[in-house]
């Protein structure tokens, strides 16, 4: 053969090569100032790293995107630490492990665990739980049986403590949270409303999360009087995923001895003002009425119970979920703006 062609299949074959031990990763390329945008992040690729002793080797098959992801690309302190600037995001993730130098896991073994979004990671197994898609769907753990369904149910039962017959409002109740949270109520034999942002969400909450009623918060003009008129007995419990006009909408209607459980506050994340609205003290004071904010982890001690309610509810059928899902590793930055667009039904999810 003569050496040119020689030449060429070597190249050929280098090439190949490098491409298929690549990796590619999504990096923090400037902290976002207002809504995010694709700028903010990078697509890089290296090279796959090899599991080293007391070590496995992780492929992503499924990646959460979150809201509170977007308090971490800020340089300010909170509860967990910022990302870094040219440091890989991290969220929830389910991954297969494809080589294995531990004792506890073996090739084939799925796992789920806050991990970089990268094609595929080392770890050293810390801080990882198994999961198994036979028992429920792999997405699932990043959801319903993860930690969105760990936030709705701790924040309603722990902070919301709902009673038989009482009225529930959640906002932001298309989403993964909410669609867990509204189900929880119906369980526990409370009225639950949903305020969401279309009319397709109103429609699913209604047939499928068996929501008593739903109100499309972009279409409807006074939202106050809306909520006033779905809850004639006024609001009992208001779980807040959004904050802000909505919030004060509901916040109008509550009840004496009424339970605020603030889990999420969307509708301000971008904000690069401080936004005023009313003021809460004579509300709080004159209906006696209890607002707490919480971080899931607060709850921390209470996951293993409340993790094997959730389960025996799902296998019962007696709770459902949705999901939207993105599918392509390029896509997570896109679907993690989309959360802010509201195009998510349930739990938002990037199949890799
Ligand atoms: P969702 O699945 O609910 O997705 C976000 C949804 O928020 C969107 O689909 C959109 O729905 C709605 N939204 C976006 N922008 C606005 C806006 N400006 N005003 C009102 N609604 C808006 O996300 P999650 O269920 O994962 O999270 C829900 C909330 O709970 C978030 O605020 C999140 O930060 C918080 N959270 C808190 C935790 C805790 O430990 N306290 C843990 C997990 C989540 P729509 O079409 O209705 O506008």
């Amino acid at each position: 053969m003569p050496f040119y062609l020689v030449l060429i299949a070597l190249v050929t074959v280098y090439i190949l090569k490098k491409i298929m031990t690549m990796n590619k990763v999504i990096l923090l390329n400037k902290r976002p100032h207002g809504k995010p945008t694709l700028s903010d992040f990078k697509i890089t690729s290296e090279e796959i790293p090899a599991a080293k002793d007391g070590e496995i080797l992780l492929k992503t098959a499924y990646v959460s995107v979150d809201p509170y992801l977007r308090g971490r690309m800020n340089d300010a302190k909170s509860y967990v630490p910022p990302f870094e600037l040219n440091k890989p995001i991290q969220s929830g993730i389910i991954a297969e492990v494809t080589d294995s130098k531990h004792a506890d896991f073996k090739k084939g073994d799925f796992v789920s665990g806050n991990l970089d979004w990268k094609e595929y990671q080392t770890s050293s197994g810390k801080y990882l739980q198994k999961v198994n898609g036979s028992d429920a769907k792999l997405s699932s753990y990043l959801g319903i049986l993860g930690m969105t369904g760990l936030t709705a149910y701790l924040g309603l039962t722990e902070i919301g403590m709902p009673k038989e017959g009482e009225t529930i409002v959640v906002s932001g109740a298309g989403g993964a949270v909410g669609t867990v949270v509204g189900q929880l109520g119906k369980l526990l034999g409370c009225k639950v409303i949903g305020i969401t942002g279309s009319d397709e969400k109103v429609g699913l909450l209604t047939s499928t999360f068996k929501f008593d009623h739903a109100i499309n918060y972009k279409t409807t003009k006074d939202l106050k009087e809306a909520v006033k008129s779905a809850c004639p007995k006024g609001v009992d419990i208001y779980f807040d995923n959004v904050g802000g006009e909505i919030s004060d909408a509901v916040l109008a209607n509550i009840n004496k001895y009424a339970r605020l459980p603030v889990c999420g506050a969307i509708s301000l994340y971008n904000e690069t003002k401080v936004a005023l609205g009313p003021r809460l003290q004579p509300l709080l004071l004159t209906k006696s009425a209890t607002m707490r904010g919480f971080i899931v982890g607060d709850f921390a001690e209470k996951f293993p119970a409340a993790t094997k309610q959730l389960t025996a509810w799902l296998r019962d059928k007696k709770l459902t979920f949705t999901e939207t899902v993105v599918e392509g590793f390029d896509n997570i930055p896109q679907a993690f703006l989309d959360l802010f667009e509201g195009k998510n039904k349930g739990k938002m999810i990037v199949k890799i």
